[in-house]
Formats: structure tokens, C-alpha cells, sequence
């Protein structure tokens, strides 16, 4: 079949993000190659903006264009409460069931040693020290229900439980094996309000 290079290489971009297939890129490409050149200058730029702008809060991990974000300063926030996530996609759930009060902490993964995911690959040990720091005194597990998640809220119990701190965590019925970011806001706000004790 004869290629273009560019096009080529636009479909292969696409097609390296995740729930993308070759099929969905190739379109995407196709749609892109006909809209006007400032549409598709717009969308470059956008990318490159918010890889330049946005980083991880050294406090909490989740993404911002400040620092600490604006979760970590802001006054109105229950600062005593930390709610442990995998992922910031999940935290942006949490925040759209206004439930949820506290601060958070973005693990950026789970444990999954069979793919080599370890304690030293994710921001455990950062979160160990903001509890070891004092002032918390809940800290509500939030990993996604699967395997991983599990693993992850169970090493997590076993490292926070000797720091006096109580350890919850979401009450059953989210889909098993899903990940929290797929949960729909009224099933997430009513498994943060029964979580219960571990
Ligand atoms: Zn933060």
C-alpha cells in the first residue's frame, strides 16, 4: 500500500493513546487533514500549553498549573481528611459528587508486582510523610475496585495503621474491576458516604 509519511506518522501518534486503534486514528487523521490549518494549529498549541503548564502538586501529586494546587491552599478545604486515589482522572470524579470535603492524594498507579509495579514506582512513601507529619486524622483509600487497587489499600492499611491515623474505605457496590473514573457520581457519592472503618 502506498503511505504518506506525514499522515503515516499522524495516524501512529493517535493510534499510540490509550482506547485508540488503528481504525479510530486513521480516522481522526483523516478528519484533521480537512478542517482549516488554524483548527489543527489550535489543537497543537493546546497540547503543548498544557505539557508546558501543567505539572504534579508536590504536595498532594494531582495535576495543576499552580503551586500547591488549589485543592492543597484552599481555605474552605477539610484538611484533616486525605482520600487516596490511583489516578488524578479519579480526583475529578471525587470533586464532580461535591461530596467530598478533604484533601486527596494522587498515587499515579497501584501495586501490580506482576508487571513490576512497586512500592518505589508511586508517591507512597510522600504520603506516608504527610501523615507522619501530623494534623490528619482520616485517610479514606479510594483505589480502583480491582486486583491492583486492593493490593494497593491493603499495603497502604499495613503502613498508616501503626501512625494512629483511621483508615476507611469506600463502601462496596462500585463495579468490580472498574476504575473509579468510569464510576458515575451518584454511586461514588453514596460509596464515600458509607465507607466504613478497615
Ligand atoms: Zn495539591
Amino acid at each position: 500500500m502506498h503511505t504518506i509519511e506525514p499522515i503515516a506518522r499522524a495516524v501512529e501518534a493517535f493510534a499510540s493513546l490509550p482506547g485508540i486503534g488503528p481504525k479510530t486514528a486513521q480516522r481522526l487523521t483523516f478528519h484533521l487533514l480537512r478542517q482549516p490549518p488554524e483548527t489543527v494549529q489550535g489543537l497543537a498549541e493546546a497540547l503543548v500549553r498544557m505539557k508546558e503548564s501543567v505539572h504534579f502538586c508536590s504536595v498532594c501529586g494531582n495535576v495543576t498549573d499552580v503551586e500547591p494546587c488549589s485543592i492543597c491552599s484552599s481555605p474552605s478545604r477539610d484538611v484533616s481528611t486525605i482520600c487516596v486515589v490511583e489516578d488524578p482522572l479519579a480526583v475529578v470524579t471525587l470533586e464532580k459528587t461535591r461530596v467530598y470535603k478533604g484533601l486527596y492524594h494522587v498515587l499515579h498507579g497501584a501495586l501490580d508486582p506482576l508487571h513490576g509495579v512497586g512500592v518505589e514506582d508511586l508517591k507512597i512513601e510522600e504520603l506516608v510523610r504527610r501523615v507522619q507529619a501530623g494534623g490528619i486524622s482520616e485517610v479514606i483509600l479510594a483505589t480502583n475496585p480491582n486486583v491492583e487497587g486492593d493490593t494497593t489499600a491493603g499495603y497502604l492499611e499495613r503502613r498508616l495503621l501503626p501512625l494512629g491515623v483511621s483508615i476507611t474505605r469506600l463502601a462496596r457496590g462500585l463495579p468490580v474491576g472498574g476504575d473509579l473514573e468510569y464510576t458515575d457520581e451518584v454511586t461514588l457519592a453514596r460509596a464515600l458516604e458509607g465507607r466504613r472503618a478497615v
